[in-house]
Order: structure tokens, then sequence, then C-alpha cells
């Protein structure tokens, strides 16, 4: 069976195609969403999910969330004295969806189409490709966040669609993309984004608030304090989508520290994020040379587009208000299921075809000389401009700069700086050219990219036949032992057992209410937690299922709504 994944920075799902829809398959919580959160108990248990998130307050330094920002870095995640890569951190939620879905469909999972950021780097592609490779899947594709959205949005009624804008505002990263929907073909005419932008950034500007009025000691030594904090700020941005104003409230220290936060302070204070959505928007409308009033809609996806400030200045950028139909947390994992569908051929999907685009631009740097003749190095030369249609092959020729040179290297860049410096370095190749005058030798350099995004770059020198090939990043310097090695070392990991997941969440829940409030509240979150652990050590079914009902009940009255 193949499945589509949407690997998202808070939450991650999974879908498949069904009965002439894609549908979302539940985890072993019965929930669609699980939190990309992963926690290693002190047993060495690896928690993925609810159980995991919850974890994150009381054990900071064992938990991990929001790891995708990390994606495509080497940087290192420590628990304790284990350390994991982002990759392999996605390559656990990853299995986690795996084992879920093939429970739930009693079917194996071979393969997956996984969405990634439409801004996402060649880097980070190929580190999302191999996490699903540790995860023992293959990866058919990888699918742009909002193409997958587009693709959910538009295949409803099968109808043609004069293009649309999805505007894709998650936890971590923000895609805008045009696309427009003609005789079965969906088109993405431009994707434009910042990978740095997402709901947690406007909860930074909840905990920038709260720090200052509540004078709370942030250094690097408070991992539970700051831990707690964003949490709180996390409740607090939640609530401010339901009301005008809400409180931001942590206990630290035995301290109940609490300020009233509202709705026009909060939008005020994040008023340079509000800013940063403009600039995406205005560059894919810019490149598909469309102009606002020649969008048919303006598409919401993305949890963060909840929040009233957002949609407000949504609809101030268009004059009109967007539209929010589409499940924001649920549509790029059904529009995976859709691609999931089209990897299967699936008959009724059969007059269905899919086209995208390049984010980026992509190119080489190179010399360049003045009106003097002084030369300048380190300019950036395109060779695949943003927004080509995918897959895409250019070559562009090159010749030699200076007299008797014997070798000719290309740094290979992405991004659209017009110094290389400015933008990102993606690897470089060499090759060797017979010594001549400068400018007799010609070097053809080709980039070629396909329909999941990634990179390939060919190297040719005609007078020679010399040739070079480069698959940018693949193992990113890892050789075939050692990758072998990392994913012996992540399959030797205990992964809590899947029948317990249940009772596992519910005892972090309960261990998160103990930390978090005082009093009478907590006292009763102790005693909760102490009744569901004596129940579980009888291990009869029934009990256990009776208390945990009891429990959650009792949470949730301590708690308020559940935040997920
Ligand atoms: P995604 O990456 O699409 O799963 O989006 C997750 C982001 O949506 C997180 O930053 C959440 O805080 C945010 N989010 C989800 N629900 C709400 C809500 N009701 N109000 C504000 N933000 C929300």
């Amino acid at each position: 069976m193949i499945v589509g994944i949407d690997l998202g920075t808070t939450n991650s799902a999974i879908a498949r195609w069904g009965d002439g829809a894609p549908e979302l398959i539940p985890n072993s919580l019965g929930d669609f969403l699980t939190p990309s959160a992963v926690s290693l108990t002190d047993d060495g248990d690896v928690l993925v999910g609810m159980a995991a998130r919850d974890r994150q307050s009381v054990y900071p330094d064992r938990t991990a969330t929001a790891f995708k920002r990390l994606i495509g870095t080497q940087k290192p995640i420590l628990f304790g004295t284990t350390r994991f890569t982002a990759e392999e951190l996605s390559a656990l939620v990853l299995k986690s969806l795996k084992a879920d879905a093939e429970r739930h469909c009693g079917e194996a999972v071979t393969s997956a189409v996984i969405t990634v950021p439409a801004y996402f780097s060649d880097r980070q592609r190929k580190a999302t490709r191999r996490a699903g490779e540790l995860a023992g899947l293959q990866v058919e594709r990888l699918v742009n966040e909002p193409t997958a959205a587009a693709l959910a949005y538009g295949i409803a009624d099968r109808e043609d669609r004069d293009p649309f804008l999805v505007f894709d505002l998650g936890g971590g990263t923000f895609d805008v993309s045009i696309v427009e929907i003609f005789d079965g073909v969906i088109e993405v005419r431009a994707s434009a984004g910042d990978n740095r932008l997402g709901g947690e950034d406007f909860n930074e500007v909840i905990a920038g608030i709260a720090k200052e009025r509540l004078r709370l000691p942030l250094g690097t030594a408070q991992a539970k304090l700051r831990e707690q904090v964003r949490a709180a700020a996390e409740r607090t941005r939640r609530a401010l989508s339901e009301a005008d104003s809400a409180t931001f409230d942590i206990v630290w220290q035995d301290e109940l520290l609490s300020t009233e936060i509202t709705a026009e302070q909060f939008e005020a204070a994040a008023a340079p994020l509000l800013d940063r959505l403009r600039e995406p928007v205005l560059r894919a409308m810019r490149d598909s040379k469309l102009h606002a009033d020649a969008m048919s809609e303006i598409v919401l996806v993305g949890g963060a587009t909840r929040m009233p400030i957002v949609r407000k200045a949504v609809t101030r950028m268009f004059a009109r208000f967007p539209n929010a139909t589409v499940h924001p947390d649920h549509a790029i994992a059904l529009g995976a299921g859709v691609q999931a569908g089209l990897r299967e051929r699936r008959a009724d999907l059969a007059e269905i075809r899919l086209t995208d685009v390049c984010p980026f631009s992509l190119g080489v740097d190179v010399m360049a000389r003045d009106a003097s003749g002084a030369a300048h190095g380190g300019l950036f030369q395109p060779i695949l401009e943003r927004n080509t249609v995918l897959p895409a092959s250019r070559v562009h020729r090159f010749v030699t700069a200076h007299a008797q040179q014997k070798k000719v290297e290309f740094g290979i860049y992405q991004g659209e700086a017009r110094t290389v410096a400015a933008n990102i370095q993606l690897g470089s190749v060499e090759i060797a050219v017979p010594p001549r005058a400068a400018g007799e030798i010609a070097i053809d350099c080709r980039f070629t990219y396909d329909v999941s995004g990634l990179l390939e770059v060919d190297v040719t020198v005609p007078a020679t036949g010399e040739k070079r090939l480069v698959v940018i990043n693949d193992g990113d310097g890892l050789d075939a032992a050692e990758a072998e090695e990392r994913r012996a070392a992540l399959a030797a990991l205990k992964i809590h057992p899947r029948d317990q997941a249940a009772n596992q969440a519910l005892i972090a829940r309960a261990e998160r209410c103990f930390e978090s409030f005082v009093g009478e509240r907590r006292a009763l979150a102790g005693q909760l937690l102490a009744h569901f652990e004596g129940v579980l050590a009888t291990q009869d079914p029934r009990a256990i299922a009776e208390a945990m009902a009891l429990v959650t009940d009792q949470l949730d009255a301590i708690e308020g709504e559940r935040y997920l």
C-alpha cells in the first residue's frame, strides 16, 4: 500500500486513496493527528506522538518537538547522553505513522508520498527522503505542502478552477502557491514562502509579552521554565483564536504567575510577523503574473491560519474574505493521499495530472569582468530559474576564465541573491579542462530537477568528453556503511508497545497537569495519577478501560478543553 504523509512541524497525519476520495487513517489513540514529538523514557523506550508531547513540560531534556525546523542539518538533539539528528527523529515519527496505518488497515505499508514545505531546500528535501527510508518506507515522491492542499481542495468536485491562492501557515513554515485546474491538470503556477515563519514564532510573541510582564528568569539553564512558557504561550494563543483576551498562566516554583493578554496587544506585538506574510504572496503573484483580483479564491490551510489576526491580515491584503472551508489540519495529508492514489495508478484518478514548479532558483557561482576588465567572483548565475515547471533540465555553457587553467570548479547554489554568499550552497563540482587560452574551452553545466524537487548536476567538457555527475547531498556525506549503521541503531531502539500508547499518553498528561497546576487541581492530578497507575498494575483490561475514561474526564475538568 502507498500512503500519503504530512510530516508537520507540530503534527503529522497519514492518509490513503480510498473509495473515490482520500481518507485519513487514525493512529492507535484513534486520532487523525499525531504530534510530531519524540520522548525517551528512563527505561530507554521511545514514545512518539501525544504521550511524547505531554511529557515535554515534565521531561524537556528527554523530549523533542518542532525538530522539522532542524531537518537537513546535522545539529545533534540531545536526550541525556543519547543524541539524534532531526532526520532520525522524523524517521521515528514516520515509523510510528506507518505502524499505526498497518495496524488500522491490516496491510503492509511499503511506500509513501511525503509532503514538504514548498520552500524546503534541496538539503531539507533529501533529509526528509532519508528519514522516510530510515523508517523503512520507499519514498515515491515528495510533494510540496501547498500543492497537496490544492490537490485536496481541487479534486473534490473535479471541476475546472480559475487560479486560486493557497495560503499555508503551519507550525514552522509559511508557503504560498498559485494553482489553476484545467481539464484535469492541476497546475501550480508559482510558489513562494518563508522557511522560518509559523505558529511557533507567534508563540514567541506571546512568550515575549509574558516574560516582560512577569519578569521571568529565562536563562539557558531554565529548560523546564522555557518549556512551560512555550506550552503556556501555545495555550494562550489558541484561546485568543476563540476570545478577545486570554490568560497566560504558569506555575513556577509553586507560585502561580498569570497575566491577561488581549487580542489587540497580541496583534500589535505580532505586527512584524504579520508583515512578513506579504512578501511571499507578492512574489508568487509577480512570478505568475497574476494580480490579486485574478485569484478566484484565497484558500487557507495550516493550523496557524486559525488565528484571527492572521485571517484579518489576509482579508486586508486581498480586500476580501479568505476561503476557510478546507480543514486546515487535514488538507495536506488528504492531498498526499490523492498523490498516493495517483502513484498507485488508481482508475478513478486516471484523468488527473499534476504539474508543480521549483520554488527557488538554482545555479552556480561565476566570475564576471566589469567595464574596466577587473574580475569579480562569487556572483550567482541561475541555471534553473524559480517557478520553472518540473521535471526540468537546463544546460548553461561556460568558458574558461584564465589562460592555462587546468580545472573548473562550480559551487552549486540555491537562492535569489546576486552574490552567492547570500544564497545557500548545496555542493560543488570540479572538472579537469585542457590548459588553453582563456575562453577557449567550453564547459556545459546541466541542472536536472525531478518532480520531488531533487537536484542532479552534470558537467561536461565537450572538447575532451570528460563528464562529472553530482547528486547533491545524497547521504549527506555518510558512506553506505555509516548509513547502514545509523539505520540499525534506529531499528534497535525500543519503541514503546503500541497497545500501551493510550495508557502512556494518559500518564504523561496527568504528570503534566501535576506540574502545571497548584493547590486543589494539582492534588487531584496526583490522586488520579496514583489511581491510574494502581489500576494499570492489576492488568485487568476492563478495570483499566474504566479508569482511563474516569481519569480522562477528570483531567478534562482540571484543564478545560484539550488543546489538540
Ligand atoms: P500545522 O503545521 O499545519 O499542523 O499547524 C500547526 C500550527 O497551527 C501550530 O503552530 C498551532 O499552534 C497552530 N494552531 C492550531 N490550532 C490553532 C488555533 N485554534 N489557534 C491558533 N493556532 C492554532
